[in-house]
């Protein structure tokens, strides 16, 4: 049996640039919504949970127009280290 070394993955290194930092990270609770022409009451919506974070969207409570989206970190380490 040959001991082959493993293709370790490595982590996603964090970007120098933000994409789309349109609005601060902040807990949002009221966006622009482009449909009702002002700033709405906003719902939460869990997209997709991502290695770096859980994706959320944001959608105008009146008409339900997506309006912004955020990755939250959620603090915890997925299969980085396996001792
Ligand atoms: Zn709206």
């Amino acid at each position: 049996m040959k001991n082959d070394p493993f293709n370790f993955v490595q982590p996603n290194q964090p970007q120098n640039s933000q994409p789309q930092a349109d609005f601060q990270e902040l807990e949002a609770t009221e966006l622009y919504c482009p449909k009702c022409g002002r700033a709405v009451p906003v719902r939460k919506f869990l997209l997709l949970i991502l290695p770096d974070g859980d994706r959320y969207e944001y959608r105008c409570q009146l008409c339900g127009t997506k309006v912004g989206e955020k990755i939250d970190r959620s603090g915890q380490f997925y299969g980085v280290l396996k001792s």
